[in-house]
C-alpha cells in the first residue's frame, strides 16, 4: 500500500511489556513450581491497536509513555519496528509497564498488570495535538489513567477524529467521556459489565443510549454492530482452526479502524476486521501474530 495516501490513525493509550510464564498448574501462596516456558512479548492494549492498525495499512502515531528501563527501549524498537510514529512517545523515569502473565496446562490465565509508566499518561502533553490533528481515527482503551483519556478524547473529537473506544479494563465510563466518544467496541465480558445485560443485544441497545454507535464482539461468534435508528447487525467471524486468541480484539479494533478511516461503510469495515482478527488467531502471541494488509487483503 501506498503509505503517503494511507490515513492517518493516532492511538493514545498503554504500553506493556507481556512477561508469560506457561505451567501446569498456578502455584499456591508459598508454594513454588517448576514452569515450562518462559516468553517475554510486547503488549498493551494501546500498542497492540497501533500495531494492527499500522499493520493494516494506516500512518499510525502511538502517544503514550515507557519507562527508563530495558523494556522501555525493546517496547520503542518494536513500535519501530511495525512502522509505528513513536514521536508521542515519552520515556519517564522509572519502569515500563509490565503484564505478569501465568498460563495453565488448559490454557487459562492470570494476569497481574504494573503500570509503571503508563500511570503517568495522566494529560495530553506538549505536542500531543500535532499528533491528534488530521487523524482520521483516534483509538482509545482504559489502561491508562482516566484523566488522559478524556483529555486525547476531547482533543480528538475538537479536531475532527473519529474517536473509537475500547472499554477494557472494564469500569464505569464517566459521561465527560462518553461525549466524545463516537464507536464503543467492547467485546461481550465488557458489554455485560458496563450495562447488567448478559445479552450482548441488550446490552448493545443500553449502550447505544450513551453513545452513537456500538460494536460488541463476540469471538468466535463474529460482531453484532448498531447505530442509533438502524437495525442491528451481525457480522460472522471467519472460520478458521483458533491457535492463540490473545490480541484478537485489539486486532479487530485496529483493522477496523484503518477500514472507516478509508471511508468504508460499517459492515464492510466489519468484514474487513473479521478477516484480520481471524488470521490473528491462527498464530502465536498478539503483536508477533497481526496480519499485513496484503494478508487481510489475500485472504
Ligand atoms: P477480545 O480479544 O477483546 O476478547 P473477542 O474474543 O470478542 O475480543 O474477538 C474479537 C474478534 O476476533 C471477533 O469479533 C472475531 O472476529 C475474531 N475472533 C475471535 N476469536 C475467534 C475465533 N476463534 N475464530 C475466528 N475469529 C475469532
Amino acid at each position: 500500500m501506498n503509505r503517503a495516501a494511507a490515513p492517518r490513525i493516532a492511538v493514545f493509550g498503554s504500553v506493556n511489556m507481556d512477561l508469560v510464564a506457561y505451567v501446569d498448574t498456578v502455584p499456591a501462596s508459598g508454594e513454588t513450581v517448576q514452569g515450562r516456558q518462559f516468553r517475554q512479548i510486547p503488549g498493551g492494549k494501546g500498542a497492540n491497536q497501533a500495531i494492527a492498525a499500522a499493520r493494516a495499512g494506516a500512518d499510525v502515531a502511538f502517544l503514550g509513555a515507557v519507562g527508563d528501563d530495558a523494556f522501555g527501549v525493546q517496547l520503542r524498537t518494536t513500535l519501530v519496528d511495525s512502522g509505528v510514529d513513536v514521536s508521542g512517545l515519552r520515556t519517564v523515569a522509572g519502569a515500563s509497564g509490565v503484564a505478569h502473565i501465568v498460563v495453565d496446562a488448559a490454557g487459562s490465565n492470570s494476569i497481574i498488570v504494573i503500570p509503571g509508566a503508563n500511570g503517568t499518561v495522566t494529560a495530553l502533553r506538549e505536542g500531543d495535538t500535532r499528533l491528534l490533528d488530521g487523524a482520521r481515527v483516534l483509538l482509545l482503551q482504559l489502561e491508562t489513567p482516566m484523566s488522559g483519556v478524556v483529555a486525547a478524547a476531547r482533543a480528538g473529537r475538537s479536531l475532527g477524529a473519529t474517536t473509537m473506544l475500547t472499554p477494557a479494563p472494564a469500569r464505569p465510563l464517566p459521561a465527560e467521556l462518553l461525549e466524545c466518544v463516537d464507536v464503543l467496541l467492547p467485546n461481550q465480558h465488557e458489554a455485560a459489565a458496563l450495562t447488567g445485560h448478559d445479552d450482548p443485544e441488550r446490552a448493545l441497545a443500553a449502550l447505544l443510549e450513551s453513545v452513537p454507535e456500538v460494536v460488541v464482539t463476540l469471538g468466535g461468534d463474529g460482531s453484532l454492530y448498531g447505530a442509533r435508528g438502524r437495525e442491528p447487525v451481525r457480522v460472522p467471524a471467519v472460520r478458521v482452526e483458533p491457535v492463540d486468541t490473545t490480541g484478537a480484539g485489539d486486532t479487530f479494533c485496529g483493522a477496523f479502524a484503518v477500514a472507516r478511516a478509508e471511508g468504508r461503510d460499517p459492515e464492510e469495515a466489519l468484514r474487513f476486521a473479521a478477516r484480520a482478527a481471524a488470521l490473528s488467531v491462527r498464530r502465536q502471541g498478539a503483536s508477533t501474530s497481526m496480519p499485513t494488509r496484503a494478508e487481510i487483503d489475500a485472504f
